[in-house]
């Protein structure tokens, strides 16, 4: 097997086998741009390293050494050569790009007789020490375990002493004692000297990087994206190029895009005289892009239309990293760029535009859940009119937030996880280390860094607010405090941040959604040109439904009208139709209600514009609507008129064991027929009246909790006659539908039956899902944790659809209610009805549509897209 590929032999779409660092280096070098040469070690060894219990195979060792060979051949450079001294980079890659997650060794090949050639043959002594010194804590930090810290602390040491105030006034002299302690550093924090032999300090390297696959963060990383543990990492060795060389070099990274916005413009930062991690580190605040236009212009004229020659041709935005040697330029890394939501959404519009990409790639591009994010992420502007601003960093990631602060990834979490607050992560800088507190914050806050800062990429990666570089903050970790002028803020102390303009305020401020932009209404068109299901809302109320109708709802799937009785005015109606002794009791409260009902159907039905609305007639146990302690009885028994004892005694024969198991649903309607004649004459009513306006309505009437035919016949027989009086009354004419919820496992096994007495069904997953597993939905939360955190259920079975079993039932229930009537409607409603993982499935069975609460829609719609794609 063969275990290494030239850059020179590899293309893009070898990412399984090279990672996606090494088969792009390999794409930009087939694309004749400028890479420094070297060559790429296979995830396939990385594997065969894991079965060797982690140790580097004799073959692979044997592979290296000719891979050198070949790499001297086309370089010209030899290890520890006197007058080409070969120096490379180890870099680590896997098939899916983790940011920061493994580690990079530079100046691979420095030991203390190549520093004494390299300083002679560049003819720059401070150089070649500078080199030394970061291979030496880098080696240290990456193969022995040693605390990055404990290196970074000479440097500031010895700035301290000479009243440095940056790395580069470090003189020879200084680094030349820096490398001396750096190796004293060694022996006293892992009793190991630095290994001279620089073919010993590649394997090692190599090693560490393959071992480093296995390390805590990037465990972490992977079960956050759902990264399979078994794809491996793929090693890169390349010849160094010296972005530390002098003024006349430098080093960066740019998006060909702004990840934040998605504005096609090159957007970087750059450091002179510098190497590797120093931009992302926020060790030196990096200098934009556009600067380096006006200080070399032939370098970035050459940069944009390689930037712009890549985009082109991986057709998407990318992220590149690129280094300059005395004046000429190298790209080190090209990879599709990280992006906020709205970037994301705005890129793959602008995309389509360009003609790069069709619409259904811009759709396969877009995370569903991520559109959730834009949808909520402004402070409400009247909460900022007062507020002083307490600093102001760069806007990392687009967002608002609030919440408690934590100086530590480990107490931030420790506070998320424990105590449940929502806490805002606020560090100088932060680092892959940092990752298990960065994804429980709300917002992540820096005082250092840039743009392209740790900090900043993995907040726009999640979708989380962030603001970096808020210099005005000084961060104290001992005293767990960050000062402003003087105000100090201590460890627990809201702080509201917002992503967008980079300001952060003190307190927790309200937020308000915010609005659909032009690009996502465009891709959400195209969206739902694509999906084949329709994507409903459930809404109770007029103004829920004109959020929906903003979002583009296809119409409402479901109305659930019990909401309509909790208003003051009509719970006393309600109650005291519950509380009647016969029916004769129940006349006076439901004309009162019937009233008020068909003036919500009547707003309802007028904003819906020809698109279909069901309504659910009455669902919940009636208890549900009684008072349940004394002085609220004693208000409802003076209000109703009876006494306290009277009204007790009923309130007391309406209680059942189970209420979710009892006299509710339908069942009322048996019962009670009465309550729902009234619902449906509310209904009619309403749209016979706005029928006479003009309008077209077409009512949906939905009964809940049916278990059989005979069930259903006979409620919609008690519909269907309420409906026919009133027509007969009214000489009008009307056309409905009367459907059924399918919520109950009996159900669903009859569906071919029951599909011959209704005209559609609607899933309604909470109960369906009660009933099968038999969960109290009410009551989960005591063991539902424990079952997931066990494995004993891959999810929450209330937010995605378990297709084994619930879903097993509603492909019954869709195949049998088909068998009967091949046309018949069938929805989704319900929690799981805006869930993407659960809307594929939904596409699988033949659902027709789902229905979800307003804002979830855009979301919703993206996947059920996808899901046809
Ligand atoms: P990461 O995956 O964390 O971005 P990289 O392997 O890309 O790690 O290395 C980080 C940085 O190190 C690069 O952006 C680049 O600046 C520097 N680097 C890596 N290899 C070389 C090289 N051969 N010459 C010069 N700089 C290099
Ligand atoms: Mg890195
Ligand atoms: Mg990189």
């Amino acid at each position: 097997m063969r275990q290494i590929y030239f850059f020179s032999e590899g293309n893009k779409d070898m990412r399984d086998l090279l990672g996606g660092k090494g088969a792009n280096l390999a794409e930009m070098t087939r694309l004749n741009l400028p890479v420094p040469h070297g060559f790429t070690i296979t995830t396939e060894a990385c594997h065969s390293y894991q079965q060797n219990s982690h140790q580097l195979s004799e073959a692979l060792k044997l592979e290296i050494d000719h891979a050198l060979d070949r790499l001297s051949a086309s370089t010209g450079k030899k290890f520890e050569d006197e007058s080409n001294p070969l120096l490379i980079s180890v870099r680590s890659g896997a098939a899916i790009s983790m940011p920061g997650m493994m580690d990079t060794i530079l100046n691979i090949g420095l030991n203390d007789r190549s520093v004494i050639a390299l300083a002679k043959v560049t003819d720059n002594e401070r150089f070649a020490y500078d080199s030394y010194r970061r291979l030496l804590a880098m080696f240290g930090n990456v193969v022995y375990g040693i605390n990055e810290d404990t290196f970074d602390n000479v440097l500031t040491e010895t700035k301290k002493a000479h009243n440095y105030q940056s790395d580069l006034e470090l003189t020879t002299a200084d680094l030349k004692n820096i490398v001396t302690r750096f190796k004293e550093i060694y022996q006293n924090e892992a009793n190991k000297v630095f290994p001279q032999d620089p073919k010993e300090q590649l394997l090692s390297a190599v090693d560490s990087v393959f071992s480093s696959w296995d390390n805590n963060r990037a465990r972490v990383y992977r079960r956050q994206n759902d990264i399979p543990e078994t794809l491996g990492t793929a090693v890169n060795v390349q010849t160094m190029v010296f972005g530390n060389a002098g003024e006349d070099s430098g080093t960066g990274v740019a998006f060909t895009r702004n990840p934040a916005t998605g504005e096609k413009k090159l957007f970087g930062e750059y450091l002179l005289n510098a190497q590797g991690e120093d931009v992302v580190s926020g060790v030196r605040t990096p200098e934009s892009i556009e600067t380096l236009r006006a200080s070399m212009p032939e370098i970035y004229d050459q940069f944009a239309k390689i930037a712009e020659k890549l985009e082109t041709h991986y057709r998407d935005m990318q992220d590149l990293e690129f280094t300059i040697e005395h004046g000429k330029l190298y790209l080190l890394q090209a990879r599709a760029g990280k992006r906020t939501p709205a970037a994301a959404v705005k890129v793959a519009v602008d995309l389509v535009n360009e003609n790069l990409i069709n619409k259904e790639t811009a759709i396969k591009r877009i995370k569903p859940e991520s559109i959730s994010a834009m949808l909520h992420s402004e402070f409400a502007h009247k909460a900022l009119e007062r507020q002083h601003i307490l600093a102001t960093g760069l806007p990392a990631s687009p967002g608002a937030a609030s919440g408690q602060v934590y100086f530590t990834a480990e107490t931030a979490k420790n506070a998320h996880d424990e105590q449940h607050q929502k806490v805002v992560l606020l560090r100088q800088d932060t680092s892959p280390e940092d990752i298990e507190g960065m994804v429980v914050s709300e917002a992540i806050v820096t005082s250092r860094g840039g743009m392209t800062s740790h900090a900043a990429v993995v907040a726009r990666g999640m979708g989380s607010t962030g603001v970096v570089g808020a210099h005005a903050l000084q961060v104290s970790y001992a005293n767990k405090t960050a000062t402003v002028d003087d105000t100090v803020i201590h460890e627990g102390d809201w702080i509201s941040v917002d992503g967008t303009s980079g300001h952060l305020y003190l307190g927790q401020l309200d937020t308000t959604e915010a609005n659909i932009n032009d690009d996502l209404s465009t891709l959400l068109e195209w969206a739902k040109e694509i999906s084949r299901m329709g994507v409903y809302t459930n809404a109770d109320t007029p103004a829920d439904f004109q959020r929906a109708l903003d979002f583009d709802a296809d119409g409402i799937g479901l109305t659930r009208t019990e909401h309509m009785f909790f208003k003051p005015e009509r719970l006393l109606q309600m109650r005291r139709l519950i509380l009647a002794k016969d029916a004769d009791g129940r006349k006076d409260p439901l004309a009162k209600i019937l009233a008020l009902q068909q003036q919500d159907f009547y707003e309802i039905y007028k904003l819906s514009a020809g698109k279909s609305v069901t309504v659910r007639l009455l669902d919940p146990p009636l208890h549900e609507f009684l008072p349940h302690d004394d002085k609220e009885i004693k208000l409802v028994a003076e209000e109703i008129n009876t006494t306290v004892d009277a009204l007790k005694a009923r309130i007391d024969s309406l209680k059942e064991l189970n209420p979710m198991l009892g006299h509710r649903g339908d069942r009322l309607a048996v019962t009670y027929p009465d309550i729902y004649q009234m619902q449906v004459t509310a209904i009619t009513n309403a749209a016979i009246k706005l029928n006479q306006e003009g309008y077209d309505i077409k009512p949906h009437i939905m009964i809940p909790l049916t278990n059989s035919k005979t069930e259903m016949k006979w409620v919609r027989d008690v519909v269907e006659q309420t409906i026919r009086k009133i027509l007969i009354d009214n000489d009008a004419t009307l056309e409905y539908k009367i459907g059924t919820m399918m919520e109950m496992p009996r159900a669903c096994v009859t569906a071919d039956k029951i599909a011959e007495v209704s005209d559609f069904f609607s899933f309604g997953t909470n109960d369906l899902t009660q009933l099968t597993f038999g969960y109290s939905r009410d009551d989960v939360g005591s063991f539902m944790p424990e079952y997931i955190a066990q494995g004993i259920l891959p999810n929450d079975p209330f937010q995605t659809v378990d297709t084994e079993g619930v879903g097993e039932l509603m492909r019954m229930a869709v195949d049998r209610g088909r068998q009967t009537n091949s046309k018949l409607p069938i929805g989704v409603c319900g929690e799981v009805g805006g869930d993407p993982k659960s809307i594929r499935f939904f596409e699988k069975i033949g659902i027709s549509y789902v229905s979800c609460s307003p804002f979830r829609i855009p979301v919703a719609r993206i996947a059920a897209a996808q899901a046809t794609l």
